[in-house]
């Protein structure tokens, strides 16, 4: 029998495992018509406070106004340098500069790909000692699903009197100690954009925070910065509010979670058992777990696995081609090649593979083997 095809992400899958319950949510919506801010939005809000042990969430239009959101909350603006790392998707890096503020880079420990905290301990020094910018704020990236060092990170911040923004974004389902994603600094920022580990069928995204003064601000911002009413207005916001019927979906994602993020697991553990001395795979420290929004490998024969990929019809994705600081919507930063090397060194040699709930354990293993024969053919090519 022909294997199924092998899908990077596979929406339609998870859909028809819960389709009852979706389809049903979905109805409930269209009936009672309340398509902004409808009760499923509160309810939502309230299953994600009891899943990350927070005690305010509110729920907003993508993860990247989640991010701004909490920025704005937080009244960060022109003057200030917010650190965050050069080894993420653009949105983390965006918002700081979108609100007029210096966006600060941090190079990456290259064993974890999160942000290093001696890297940041220093860039505080630097900025401070410099004068032209205030340090206020660090974005922590929990990238491919694995939380950032939170123990040190905080600890670093709260000495230097910034605060720290989580960026959940790939992490939801994750956790460091006895906490979840979400719950790791003073506030966090979520996605639930299809491809992240709990994913709407659109945009969405969520804040986390146990202030409540910082959650008042957060629905003021969210409706137009409102004060008592819609219409009395007092600071300046977004319309940045989630789909009742995204929230209606999410609530059935939610409750599928903790057996797509085993499955996740598992799948993990069979590439690393595949692949382990043949490159580069994904370290989760002690204390840790992972919620495997990505499967990266690194190593040195990437082209040639691409290559072989290609040929075999084997989906996988490059996260990320070129680091933040190279980008040209940050050439004002004044950065070059070889200022953060273990971000630049990640970008050249990292590899994403399929990963996701419904991947078959036949699918899993022919990706794996496949890539070792890739990997053995490009390495014998080398050496004649
Ligand atoms: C996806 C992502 C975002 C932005 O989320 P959207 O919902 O797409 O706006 C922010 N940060 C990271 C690290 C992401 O991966």
């Amino acid at each position: 029998m022909k294997m199924k095809e092998i899908k990077l992400l596979d929406l339609q899958a998870a859909y028809a495992k819960h389709r009852k319950e979706i389809d049903e949510r979905i109805g409930r919506v269209l009936n009672h018509a309340a398509f902004v801010l409808g009760p499923e939005v509160l309810e939502l809000e309230k299953a994600l406070a009891a899943f990350t042990g927070v005690r305010h969430v509110v729920t907003c239009s993508s993860g990247t106004d989640a991010l701004l959101m909490a920025l704005m909350a937080k009244g960060v603006g022109p003057g200030d340098a917010v650190f965050t790392t050069p080894f993420t998707f653009i949105a983390s890096a965006e918002v700081i500069a979108r609100l007029g503020a210096r966006p600060v880079f941090v190079d990456i420990d290259p064993v974890t790909k999160n942000i290093d905290p001696a890297w940041l301990k220093e860039k505080i020094k630097e900025i401070e000692s410099q004068g032209k910018f205030k340090p206020r704020a660090v974005i922590p990236v929990d990238l491919f699903g694995l939380p950032a060092d939170y123990e040190n990170i905080n600890r670093i911040a709260a000495e230097n009197g910034l605060f720290v923004l989580e960026d959940a974004a790939q992490s939801f389902g994750a956790s460091s100690g006895n906490r979840r994603a979400g719950a790791l600094a003073e506030i966090a920022a979520t996605s639930f954009f299809p491809a992240k580990p709990l994913g709407c069928f659109g945009d969405g995204g969520a804040i986390f925070t146990d202030d409540e003064n910082l959650q008042k601000l957060l629905l003021s911002i969210r409706v137009h910065g409102q004060g008592e009413t819609k219409y009395d207005n007092i600071r300046l916001g977004l319309t940045g509010r989630l789909d009742t019927i995204q929230a209606a979906i999410l609530l059935v994602r939610l409750k599928a979670l903790p057996e797509e993020l085993e499955s996740r697991r598992r799948i993990a553990a069979m590439y690393d058992k595949a692949l382990k001395g043949v490159v580069e795979i994904p370290v989760v420290p002690e204390g840790y777990a992972s919620a495997w929004a990505q499967y990266s490998i690194e190593s040195p024969c990437r082209q040639a696995i691409l290559d072989v990929f290609k040929q075999e019809n084997i989906p996988c994705a490059v996260y990320y081609t070129k680091p933040l600081h190279l980008q040209k919507v940050f050439a004002d930063l004044g950065h070059r090649e070889g200022d953060f090397p273990g971000a630049e060194a990640s970008a050249q040699r990292i590899l994403s593979l399929p990963m996701h709930p419904y991947l078959t354990d036949e699918q899993v293993h022919y990706v794996a083997d496949t890539l070792v024969r890739a990997v053995e053919r490009a390495g014998s090519g080398s050496r004649q």
